[in-house]
């Protein structure tokens, strides 16, 4: 079979080689850490930079095509890498996702409903947006944010400041704070000829800006399952997206709001594991190799319990779960080490 280049060697890399290879494809991780979570599982790993662009070269021809785990890669190592070999999900996914403002833009662009919001660059773009969007609103930096990271909540305008400050001064993004009923998201995949498959919505729990739990079935209605599985379908569609992608809602009295997406397989995805036949890592690999999608249906509920730094000491609770875990030696706070899916019949 061909060779799958993953730039990015953490536990989704991790996972994606390990579904590639039952599929007999070859891989081959690109990371900037000397032994990152997939090197464990995967025959080729190469450390190297972002901005080693000669490396990234040496890589790329190594390979017959690209995907990644990991959506901060710089435009300019994507440009040296897309030179050689194509690269799966495409360019336009990836800028819209790796910018808070431009992904806003997107989607109220495509119709959809995000939080209102506004582009910040400095203290008199933020008072005056904060006279608009009003409090509690939240901070965001554009770029690089994740698990929480790079955000600010302001409950009161004379925070403003401090906010600010505590971001750095980055680019950044106010936005409303959306009083939501549940979190959900929903894992959807289309293939090169268009071909589109979605998961079940899931319901979301985060503590501390992270993922915690992810629960299927969501405990939501019918009709809110499937405006969620059709707004994911009009966002596959609008970026010729090729590949699995994560869509993040709020759940609110006045419908669906768009969260963020992730041009990649998700957190939240990782009960399809132990609940579908074929699971987000499968199903994105068939996606990018142009292989049939599979049947994405659910045959169990199912609940996804992260385990979070000292988490990975407790697992003899978890012994009559399905236990994934990730590889990673020294365990630090609000680091994920790994996750459960506890199964149990439909019904
Ligand atoms: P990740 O990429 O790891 O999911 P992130 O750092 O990109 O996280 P967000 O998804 O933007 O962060 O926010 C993390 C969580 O904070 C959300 O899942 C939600 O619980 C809460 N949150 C974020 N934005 C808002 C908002 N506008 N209104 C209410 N809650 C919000
Ligand atoms: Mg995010
Ligand atoms: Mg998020």
């Amino acid at each position: 079979g061909s060779t799958i280049g993953i730039l990015g060697g953490g536990q989704l890399g991790r996972m994606l080689a390990m579904a590639a290879a039952r599929l007999d494809y070859r891989c081959h991780i690109y990371d900037p850490a000397d032994a990152p979570p997939a090197g464990q599982v995967v025959p080729d790993v190469t450390c190297g930079a972002w901005t080693d662009i000669a490396a990234l070269e040496r890589f790329a021809r190594a390979v017959d095509l690209v995907t990644f785990e990991f959506e901060n890669v710089p435009a300019e190592a994507l440009d040296a890498i897309e030179a050689i070999v194509p690269v799966r999900p495409g360019r336009r996914a990836l800028s819209v996702s790796q910018d808070r403002i431009d992904e806003k833009d997107f989607l109220t662009g495509i119709g959809l409903t995000t939080a209102p919001y506004a582009r910040i660059d400095d203290l008199p773009m933020l008072e005056a947006a904060l006279g608009v969007i009003g409090t509690p609103s939240i901070l965001k930096t554009r770029r690089m944010g994740y698990d929480g990271k790079g955000q600010m909540r302001i409950d009161r305008p004379d925070q403003a400041k401090r906010a600010l400050e505590l971001l750095d001064h980055q680019p950044a993004v106010l936005e409303g704070f959306v009083d939501f009923e549940r979190e959900i998201s929903v894992i959807g995949a289309r293939g090169a000829d268009g071909q589109t498959v979605c998961f079940d919505p899931g319901e979301n729990m985060h503590r501390d800006g992270i993922l915690r739990r992810t629960l299927v079935p969501a405990e939501i209605p019918e009709a809110l399952k499937l405006d969620a599985v059709l707004l994911t379908g009009r966002i596959l569609n609008a970026l010729d997206y090729v590949g699995v992608m994560g869509v993040e809602l709020f759940v609110t009295d006045r419908g669906l709001v768009v969260n963020e997406i992730a041009p990649r397989v998700h957190n939240s995805g990782h009960w399809t594991q132990n609940g579908c036949a074929i699971d987000q890592f499968e199903q994105h690999i068939r996606a990018i190799t142009g292989m049939p999608l599979g049947d994405g249906s659910r045959f169990a509920n199912v609940e996804m319990i992260n385990l979070i730094g000292e988490d990975l000491n407790g697992l003899e609770q978890y012994l009559q779960d399905a236990i994934h875990l990730y590889g990673k030696a020294d365990i630090r706070d609000g680091r994920k080490m790994g996750h459960v899916n506890r199964v149990r019949p439909l019904g």
